[in-house]
């Protein structure tokens, strides 16, 4: 090896992790794959109509598929695939052990070979491609992973997928002084053995949010130049583009404007029932104009209807975590 810099004695500790970790390049991370369906003019038409993709080589009898849908044709669906490989979890098992236990996917690259056409078998396989050195980034210190999937049509190369993770120790989080610093997820015992609601994402831009909440109040922003309310909170304005804003609290009254019940994937905790079963959330037009989403209470899920007016409340869902919901019904 060429131009490796000398380190002062000590400064660096030797990383014998990353030598292990290297060990693992090159080894299979999934088992080998068929496409669910094959290369079919709906799943084309739907993602078309998705991405407002009007490229005329998609459509008619010679259409083919738009290349960026690459992955759609190896996706697993919600059943899922349950291939991953004995490497890639002893991989995983490694940086777990080491300290290594938080997960974020960073990019994504994708080469393209070869146009995918109705009726085309797709075939697939993924290995672990490389492990970097050890990294610090503003989440935390750890190792990237990349896996590259490549992808047939007909047995012919049809293109790569490099997926890439950091798998890190988290940095620790530093929040707004005024914010309480929620307490770390644990499992519950006071919810039945439930898994928590995960924690809402406290930033700059929403800190006010949250701690109005702490205080029982909904706040909305205003804009400082055009006075047009706004919800969700963002730095500026959506009118004008303007960045001085203060804020008006909601009297509480609001209508549900439209509403989803949410029966399937499960998430048992966001559910507002003590059986963690399927739940209702809505957009709610709050009497000021602005919607918001969030759970309909005091109503059963099967029983929300838009128009139906509701009010109101905040609902400490677990210890440590109070949101805004609102009731729907008499009184
Ligand atoms: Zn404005």
């Amino acid at each position: 090896m060429t131009g490796t810099r000398e380190e002062p004695e000590g400064r660096e500790e030797r990383d014998e992790l990353y030598g292990r970790l290297k060990e693992f390049e090159g080894r299979a991370a999934a088992t080998a794959g068929v496409g669910k369906d094959l290369v079919n003019e709906p799943m084309i038409r739907h993602w078309c109509e998705a991405m407002g993709d009007t490229n005329p080589a998609c459509t008619g009898p010679e259409a083919i598929a738009p290349p960026t849908m690459l992955q759609a044709w190896t996706m697993g669906g919600l059943s899922g695939h349950t291939d991953r490989s004995r490497a890639y979890e002893e991989l995983f098992g490694l940086l777990d052990g080491a300290g290594y236990t938080s997960v974020v996917a960073t990019d994504c690259e994708q080469e393209y070979l070869r146009p995918l056409r109705p009726g085309d078998r797709i075939t697939f396989d993924a290995l672990i491609e490389s492990v970097s050195e050890r990294k610090t980034t503003k989440l935390g210190t750890g190792y990237f992973v990349t896996t590259r999937m490549d992808v047939r049509a007909e047995g012919e190369p049809a293109g790569t997928h490099r997926f890439r993770i950091l798998k890190y120790t988290p940095a620790p989080v530093k929040t707004p002084a005024s914010v309480k610093t929620p307490a770390s997820v644990k499992r519950a015992s006071s919810r039945g053995g439930r898994s928590l609601r995960p924690r809402p994402v406290i930033n700059r831009d929403n800190a006010g949010f949250w701690q109005g909440v702490a205080e029982h109040r909904l706040l909305i922003q205003r804009c400082g130049e055009c006075a047009t309310l706004r919800f969700p909170w963002l730095p500026g304005c959506n009118g004008c583009g303007c960045q001085e804003w203060d804020t008006v609290e909601a009297g509480g009254e609001g209508t549900v404007f439209s509403h989803v019940v949410m029966h399937h994937p499960p998430f048992p905790a966001f559910s507002t029932s003590e059986e963690g079963g399927p739940y209702a959330v809505a957009l709610i037009e709050l009497a000021e104009g602005v919607r918001m989403v969030g759970n309909v209470v005091g109503v059963p899920y099967d029983k929300v209807r838009t128009g139906m007016p509701v009010r109101l409340e905040f609902l400490r869902t677990d210890p440590d975590l109070e949101i805004p919901v609102f009731r729907g019904g008499e009184g």
